[in-house]
């Protein structure tokens, strides 16, 4: 009898996972992906700004620790199916050019997320059912898997839970992979989100909102309770509502779920590449040499001219000029570009965080193959996992390499 396969989701995981298990056949089975929505991967299709950030082409050795606490467990997936593997895949397999940009990321030539999307299902679209428009209700353990959705019942003898995690869940992922590990016996480590905008208090508000579409690249150091509990250096940009960028949504898994009446904030350093002291002497140095030169110009050498003049503003010198500069001046421009306080409105909301942190517990998963270690033939895959990359396509990746192991193993059952 053919092996009767069900994807629960049509996500990213899903729909790899189907790749994989056509590129890896050679004996007839049968796969079906079960989508909620009326389309497969509406979240894929809004990936990298439209543009799917596919992959990372990083050394191994190095993508790993992008994987933060997951980095041992996604090791041998990420080896035996690496991003090189993942560019292949689409260049001579699903027919998709990909082209390579700064801290090597993988996006496709043709910059559009939903081709990226109709590849991967065109590729299967000879080997796969997708279903789409179904809600999967209920699943039951039995002989098989009994998958009881809103379009009717089915029985599979392997499963592939990847119905994703909680974040974004205008796409889809509402959490039900958790509800189903759940019943299924699995623990669920409670959820929050991960690669997250930041909300700015009202002390910070007006700050930001001047500020409001300017990027700049800073240090980003997180404090709890006057404790320094995490530090990224990148881009950040500045929003509406506070921050945002890659520097910031980084940072966003560290910062506690409960800060109110908390003392937590972000500190942003603008002139990361210097000391306090090195700045402070180039300052220095600067304003002698610039005597009739007004501050915000000289600080405009080291951040965008608006920034420069929003911090001129914060720190009491607008519109001085160096000549009539004094050392607590100095040191209020000191404090605002090297130490410049940000206070958080709220924890990052999983409604509009990229990924989720939490959901199935590693242990509970064989990381050789994503087999389930407490139900036999179930295999969990994506964000329904306790795994959380950081951003430029490392997300993606982790499914893509997760997807190959568990089609390899229902392959050689
Ligand atoms: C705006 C945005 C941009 C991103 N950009 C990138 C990027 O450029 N590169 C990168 O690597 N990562 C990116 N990510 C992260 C990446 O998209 C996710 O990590 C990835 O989509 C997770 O795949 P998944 O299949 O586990 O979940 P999802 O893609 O969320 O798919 C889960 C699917 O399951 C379906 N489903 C849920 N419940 C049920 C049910 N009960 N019955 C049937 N179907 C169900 C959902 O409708 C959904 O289609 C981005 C995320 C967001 C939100």
């Amino acid at each position: 009898m053919n092996k009767r396969i069900g994807i629960i989701g049509g996500g990213a995981a899903g729909l790899y996972a189907a790749c994989q298990l056509k590129r890896l056949s050679q004996s007839p089975i049968e796969v079906t992906v079960i989508e909620k929505n009326s389309e497969p991967g509406k979240k894929l299709t809004l990936t990298g700004h439209g543009r799917c950030n596919i992959t990372n082409r990083k050394d191994i050795s190095l993508l790993k620790e992008g994987y933060h606490e997951a980095e041992k467990f996604l090791y041998p997936a990420l080896k035996e199916f690496g991003p090189d593997d993942t560019v292949s895949f689409f260049e001579n397999e699903a027919g998709l050019k990909t082209k390579e940009e700064d801290n090597n990321r993988i996006f496709p030539v043709c910059d559009s997320a939903v081709k990226v999307r109709d590849a991967l299902v065109s590729f299967i679209s000879d080997s796969t059912k997708i279903i789409c428009g179904a809600e999967v209700k209920n699943i039951k353990k039995t002989e098989g898997f009994e998958v009881a959705t809103s379009k009717g019942d089915f029985i599979f003898d392997y499963l592939i839970l990847s119905c994703g995690g909680s974040s974004f869940p205008k796409t889809g992922s509402t959490g039900d992979s958790y509800r189903f590990a759940k019943a299924l016996g699995h623990d669920v480590i409670p959820v929050r989100g991960a690669l997250a905008p930041i909300r700015a208090d009202e002390a910070s508000i007006g700050f930001c909102r001047n500020l409001s579409g300017v990027t700049v690249r800073a240090g980003v150091s997180l404090y709890c309770e006057g404790k320094k509990t995490a530090y990224k250096e990148g881009e950040l940009l500045f929003a509406e509502f506070g921050l945002t960028g890659p520097a910031v949504m980084e940072i966003s898994r560290e910062v506690p779920e409960d800060i109110a009446g908390r003392d937590v904030y972000l500190e942003l350093d603008l002139v990361p590449q210097m000391t306090d002291e090195a700045f402070d002497k180039e300052l220095l140095r600067l304003i002698g040499g610039h005597g009739d030169t007004k501050i915000s110009t000289l600080l405009s050498g080291f951040v965008p001219q608006s920034v420069a003049a929003e911090i001129t503003t914060k720190a009491g010198s607008e519109g001085s000029y160096a000549q009539s500069f004094t050392k607590e001046n100095r040191r209020s421009i000191c404090r605002e570009m090297k130490h410049l306080k940000i206070g958080l409105a709220s924890a990052p909301d999983i409604k509009t965080a990229y990924v989720t942190r939490g959901g199935v517990p590693l242990k509970e998963v064989d990381r050789k193959t994503m087999e389930s270690k407490i139900v036999k033939d179930l295999y969990i895959t994506g964000e329904a996992l306790d795994i959380d990359g950081i951003s430029g396509g490392y997300n993606l990746q982790a499914c893509m390499s997760e997807a190959y192991l568990a089609a390899k193993s229902i392959l050689n059952q």
